[in-house]
């Protein structure tokens, strides 16, 4: 959220300086790890869907400003019974937009993916928009553009902490903001705070409980077929299982096929959090690949440690600090904000330009 706020506001002539405590793209927040869904049946909500589909916009245009590929388009399923979260979900977001979708029954999936195997009574939205992300390369680029737009990026000069002065003496704290890092003071107008699992640390004394929730990613050979995982043949697929399980996967974009569980991760705190992978979660994963999509259970390649920032239900927090006027917060996105990056961008520079927001930002609010 960062860099996409970096690179929007630096292309629109405002003087950016960007913190970040690592050097991105790095492995330690919630940005790593190959790849990411960019889906627009989106079953979290029909207000997603004019902001994901600005964000495949965005993305587009980054990559031809960049000069780099960032999104494959593969399309998308979501698997389950009927009546599940995620398949009413997204089917009732498609119908609110008139977005091109069907309905496949299980039979129909497998025949037309051969490795995913749904059990009989599910069934899929199918979405051809949907597909994946290079979120370490879109991360890149956006930095890329941001510097050379005229953005100072400071990289391994994590911020301590804020302070704003107050500019009309009325206490409201309404002045320009310090920045304090080990090693400097920086004085702005305005300060965004997209800080992903380490947000709570900035933003001491508000009241919204973030929960920090440790995922883990796996990558399995395939046991069988390998080009049958490749982009061309194997869409990104979300599945909700036994209630209100969620488990997702994505074509061999190379490294093996990442799968992962969705939410059901422990939660965790920046001091304690478990960074190594234990061979039983490596099993749990390994228990749904056998289920529902058997020809990726081969060798485990990797797990990796990634963080969600949650908000009690779940949505963005996208807004002005409550009690700093000059202070805004543009992340957690409670485990679904990447394909949403460039836009967030778009909103966050139209809230430090003072323009009216082009999007409903009610569900995004300070709670
Ligand atoms: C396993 C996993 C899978 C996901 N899958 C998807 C998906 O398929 N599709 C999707 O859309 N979303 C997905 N998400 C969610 C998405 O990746 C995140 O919502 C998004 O990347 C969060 O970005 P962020 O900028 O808020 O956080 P981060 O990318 O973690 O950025 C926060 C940055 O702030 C820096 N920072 C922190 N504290 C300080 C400080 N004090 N001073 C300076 N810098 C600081 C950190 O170093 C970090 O670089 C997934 C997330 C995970 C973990």
């Amino acid at each position: 959220m960062g860099s996409a706020a970096a690179f929007e506001l630096s292309r629109r002539g405002v003087d950016v300086i960007g913190f970040d405590r690592f050097a991105p793209p790095h492995t330690f927040g919630s940005s790593h790890g190959d790849t990411r869904i960019i889906r627009e049946a989106y079953f979290e909500g029909p207000v997603y869907v004019p902001m994901v589909q600005r964000a495949f916009e965005l993305w587009r245009e980054l990559e031809r400003v960049s000069g780099t590929a960032l999104l494959e388009q593969t399309g998308g399923l979501m698997i389950g019974v009927p009546g599940s979260e995620l398949v009413e979900g997204a089917r009732h977001s498609a119908q609110v937009h008139g977005l091109q979708y069907s309905m496949l029954s299980a039979g129909e999936i497998h025949a037309r993916f051969p490795v995913l195997t749904p059990e009989s009574g599910m069934v899929g939205v199918w979405e051809p928009r949907a597909g994946v992300l290079s979120p370490e390369a879109c991360v890149v680029a956006q930095l890329e553009q941001a510097r050379r737009r005229g953005a100072i990026l400071r990289f391994d000069e994590p911020v301590s902490h804020w302070q704003t002065g107050d500019g009309d003496g009325d206490g409201d704290g309404d002045g320009d903001v310090s920045v304090f890092t080990g090693l400097n003071r920086y004085r702005a107008k305005q300060l965004v705070i997209s800080a992903g699992a380490w947000a709570g640390s900035l933003l001491p004394g508000l009241r919204m409980p973030l929960r920090i929730e440790r995922q883990v990613l796996h990558w399995f050979e395939p046991s069988g077929d390998a080009q049958s995982f490749g982009p061309t043949r194997c869409p990104i697929h979300l599945w909700q299982f036994d209630g209100d399980r969620f488990f997702y996967g994505f074509p061999d974009k190379g490294a093996g096929v990442k799968l992962a569980f969705h939410h059901g991760g422990e939660t965790t705190t920046m001091d304690e959090l478990r960074r190594d992978v234990a061979m039983a979660e490596v099993e749990e994963v390994r228990a749904a690949v056998r289920r529902f999509v058997p020809a990726a259970d081969g060798r485990a390649r990797a797990s990796v440690v990634c963080l969600y920032t949650n908000t009690p239900d779940g949505h963005f927090w996208i807004d002005r600090h409550p009690e700093r006027s000059n202070v805004l917060v543009a992340s957690p996105c409670s485990g679904h904000g990447f394909k949403f990056a460039p836009v967030i961008g778009e909103i966050v520079a139209d809230l430090v330009e003072g323009r009216k927001a082009r999007f409903d930002l009610s569900l995004f609010r300070w709670r």
